[in-house]
């Protein structure tokens, strides 16, 4: 089957335009919008507010739904990892993870990714390539039908982070449309304030995000305090190094609103970067680049096969969070969700049944 125009990535003057050159009025844009992402539908055949042979034109021509499920994997702790393959045949995943208060789904940019972080698993993969808008808005639709129902209402304060496979600042305006398009009131209706896109240090992406208004919240990915680790670490580092970085982050600060804060993750590898040394050479970092509005994302490392690294001891991820307290920067723990399914940070690479625990249930796939 040749690639088909996926409408889920249009804008809505997008489907104006489109429908023009079928020789329909523009209300019918509105309702195929209202179809594919109000009531969250992936066939036009279900579209019942649009005559027959127009639904059965733009089956043939088009489609709304450029994802195939392979495969969804639910791990014990509630998290659920949905594999699933592009037309073209390329892997896309996405994490849906429950919690008490709020469920956040963590969607991909890219299919494989091509930082090569040396603690990640989807560096592995290499960049296989950028997701379009389309496939990135239908990941959460995907999701969001699978958790709550095809005909539930799209609940009120789901959170999105763009933290799965790939670096989303490498895919800047295909991302920048897949939000816009969610962000939508007739659509989704997930506005910027709930997206958290997370870089692991794009350094000229972080200049043009900051001046973007009604945009996410915002994550760097530090990983090392020194430059000769982070290079070792993550040799995007090579590219852009911490200066480069820290500068930027603090020309955000600046943009920030009275009260926002913004954050930095830094993977916690045991007997890498884990001593107290390290949380205060981070410290002297921040204070270095008068940066004040920043709060630290702690990951202790989630193992997979192939990857030399391993988490550092509880009582270790707790001094380590205590001495970057103790000096007034918030450190918080993540607290690891679906390692058993291979769907925590750092482990999406596509995998397939492995795990001894997962439990794979194949879904109903909506033709068309
Ligand atoms: N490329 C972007 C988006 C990916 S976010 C970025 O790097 O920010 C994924 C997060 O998980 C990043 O903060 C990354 O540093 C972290 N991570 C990668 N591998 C990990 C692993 N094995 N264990 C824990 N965290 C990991």
């Amino acid at each position: 089957m040749a690639d088909r125009t996926h409408l889920t990535g249009m804008t809505i003057d997008e489907l104006i335009e489109f429908v023009r050159q079928l020789g329909e009025p523009s209300y019918r844009a509105r309702q195929i919008f209202g179809g594919l992402h109000g009531r969250r539908l992936r066939a036009f055949e279900a579209m019942s507010d649009l005559p027959k042979a127009f639904r059965a034109k733009l089956s043939e021509m088009s489609t709304a739904s450029a994802l195939t499920v392979e495969n969804r994997y639910v791990s014990e702790d509630g998290t659920r990892r949905y594999l699933m393959k592009t037309q073209d045949g390329q892997p896309v995943e996405t994490v849906f993870i429950p919690t008490e208060n709020r469920d956040t789904i963590c969607f991909s940019s890219q299919s494989g990714c091509p930082l090569k972080c040396d603690f990640c698993l989807t560096a592995k993969l290499g960049l296989l390539r950028n997701l379009t808008a389309g496939e990135i808005v239908e990941q959460i639709i995907v999701v969001l039908n699978d958790v709550y129902g095809e005909s539930a209402e799209t609940p009120h304060g789901t959170n999105l982070v763009a933290m799965g496979a790939g670096e989303p600042f490498l895919n800047f305006e295909k991302l920048l449309k897949a939000l816009s398009i969610m962000s939508e009131e007739q659509g989704l209706f997930i506005v910027p304030g709930r997206v958290t896109i997370s870089t692991a240090g794009i350094v000229p992406k972080i200049y043009e995000f900051a001046k973007l208004d009604r945009r996410p919240n915002l994550a760097i990915s530090l990983s090392a305090p020194t430059d000769e680790l982070r290079d070792r670490l993550m040799p995007i580092n090579k590219k852009w190094n911490l200066d480069e970085l820290m500068t930027a982050a603090k020309a955000f600060e600046k943009t920030l609103k009275r009260g926002e804060r913004f954050t930095f993750e830094y993977v916690l590898l045991g007997g890498v970067n884990d001593s107290d040394d390290h949380a205060r050479q981070l410290v002297r970092l921040f204070e270095k680049h008068d940066l004040r509005r920043v709060k630290m994302n702690l990951i202790p490392h989630n193992r997979a096969e192939g990857l030399e690294y391993y988490p550092p001891t509880t009582e270790r991820v707790i001094a380590f969070k205590e001495t970057l307290e103790s000096l007034g920067i918030s450190a918080y723990v993540r607290t690891p969700r679906g390692r058993d399914i291979y769907a925590a940070c750092g482990q999406l690479a596509a995998k397939t049944v492995e795990s001894a625990r997962f439990v794979a249930l194949p879904m109903r796939e909506a033709a068309g």
